[in-house]
């Protein structure tokens, strides 16, 4: 069971020091008791205090691996209801369906489509993660077969789906060393699938037929000693799958009840035929609490928005992606070429740095830290305006890379060009676009 705040307390050293980022040990103790510290933050608790409080330190969600390597995912670990309340930890994972009944063709080109359809947004890589091998046929030597094609096509991690051990066994022993999540552990079966997921040191997921029976199942598993569990309550329709969903994860954190205490898989690809409603589906488990979301097959215009949606969900509330402060060239830029300024909020450098590149007109990029804001948001927090980019500039070194001295400032900071011209003595304050698609238009007819 977990401890209490004051239970905790009474195991930590109780000096107060402050090296844990709180005022005092009790503090510390009312968070970790809460979920939102980690035990490693005080360097000096003892090792036999340190084995007490394991539990109570543990994520209310387990993190639970899957795959291995750069593909590997992590799913889980998380300790809030709602992202505002701190943040969300590890996003869910896409995985694309592939059944043993489909021919060569058919897989092939859903190896390519995992394979190519990935994109770049604000310097990260968005794609999906895994590939669910899925039995149908019930041979157990033609589902080795094609996890065997997949594993030689993808490094990505995997799911191996089937209801019959024998041939998750079959399965297991083509790719057991990519540590694939196996699904599924269920109420006829959970004996040798918990076996086959102790022997090859695997992930495992347990299908049920509500939350009751979930928790049961889970509790059996803990007890024979399989640990890394994603959970299934079998629902499929969406109102049932939303509501799983939200109770799992307020047990788990409301209740600390250890047999919800898991990552959820879930399937929108089971859920409806229509591909457009299936996406929507998957938007809503993107949100509401999905640790690995299957979907029938990947396009472009569906995995696109689920993969943004994702990112912008996971993204750390209090901290806006940032972009280091400093100068970028862009297109190998010389003495005359134009000199820009923007702010570092991730977005906006990259919409503006895309824009230059597009425009062919190699030119010097000036970001100025505005701690992750916006332009408009940074002009009115005072982290935009004359006086404070002024001294960015001067520092920054630009004035020795190019003859000229005229800077362009962003079209909606216009306001405050004439307060730049007297901090900035000797250059000339030019007003760019206030959209950065009229960037490259504006760029071809700038003269030093
Ligand atoms: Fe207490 Fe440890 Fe935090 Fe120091 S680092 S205040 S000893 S909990």
């Amino acid at each position: 069971m977990a401890l209490t705040g004051i239970a905790i307390f009474k195991l930590l050293p109780k000096t107060n020091c402050k090296e844990c980022g709180d005022p005092t040990c009790l503090a510390f103790a009312m968070k970790l008791a809460a979920g939102k510290a980690e035990l490693t933050l005080c360097p000096y608790i003892s090792e036999e205090a340190k084995e007490k409080l394991s539990e109570a330190a543990a994520p209310p969600i387990r993190p639970v691996t899957i795959g291995v390597g750069d593909r590997a995912l992590k799913v889980g670990g998380e300790t809030v209801m709602f992202r505002h309340e701190k943040r969300f930890e590890n996003p869910p994972g896409f995985a694309i369906l592939i059944s043993d009944t489909m021919d060569d063709a058919e897989i092939g080109s859903r190896l390519d489509r995992f394979k190519q359809l990935e994109y770049e947004r604000v310097g990260l890589t968005l794609r999906p993660e895994l590939i669910a091998v899925k039995s149908e046929s019930g041979d157990a030597s033609k589902f080795a077969g094609v996890v065997s094609k997949v594993k030689q096509n993808s490094d990505a991690g995997s799911i191996l789906m089937s209801s019959n051990p024998d041939v998750l066994a079959a399965g297991l022993k083509v790719c057991a060393d990519g540590k694939p999540l196996i699904y599924a552990a269920t109420k006829d079966n959970l004996e040798r699938v918990a076996d086959l997921a102790k022997e090859h040191s695997c992930p495992v997921a347990v299908k049920a037929s509500g939350l009751e029976e979930l928790s049961q199942l889970t509790a059996k598993l803990i007890e024979a000693g399989v640990n890394d569990i994603v959970l299934d309550s079998g629902s499929r329709t969406v109102r049932q799958a939303f509501e799983d969903q939200v109770i799992i994860r307020s047990s788990a954190l409301a209740k600390k009840f250890r047999p919800l205490g898991f990552p959820t898989i879930a399937f929108p690809c089971e859920m409806t035929t229509d591909p457009m409603k299936e996406a929507v589906i998957a938007s809503m488990f993107v949100a509401k609490y999905g640790g690995v979301i299957v979907l029938s097959d990947f396009q472009g215009e569906s995995l696109f928005p689920l993969l943004v949606e994702r990112l912008n969900i996971y993204t750390d509330p209090q901290r806006p992606l940032a972009t280091t402060e400093g100068i970028y060239e862009i297109g190998g830029p010389d003495e005359n070429s134009p000199v820009l300024i923007t702010s570092n909020f991730s977005l906006t450098y990259f919409i503006v740095s895309g824009e230059i590149e597009t425009s062919k007109v190699p030119s010097y990029l000036l970001v100025k830290d505005t701690e992750g804001l916006s332009v408009m948001t940074a002009w009115a927090a005072g982290k935009f305006v004359a006086d404070a980019i002024a001294p960015f500039v001067k520092k920054s070194g630009i004035a020795d890379k190019v003859k000229h001295h005229k800077l362009v400032v962003p079209g909606y900071a216009a306001a405050e060009s004439g307060g730049r011209e007297e901090e900035l003595s000797g250059w000339e304050i030019l007003v760019g676009p206030r959209d950065g698609s009229q960037i490259p238009a504006y760029l071809k007819t700038w003269k030093p």
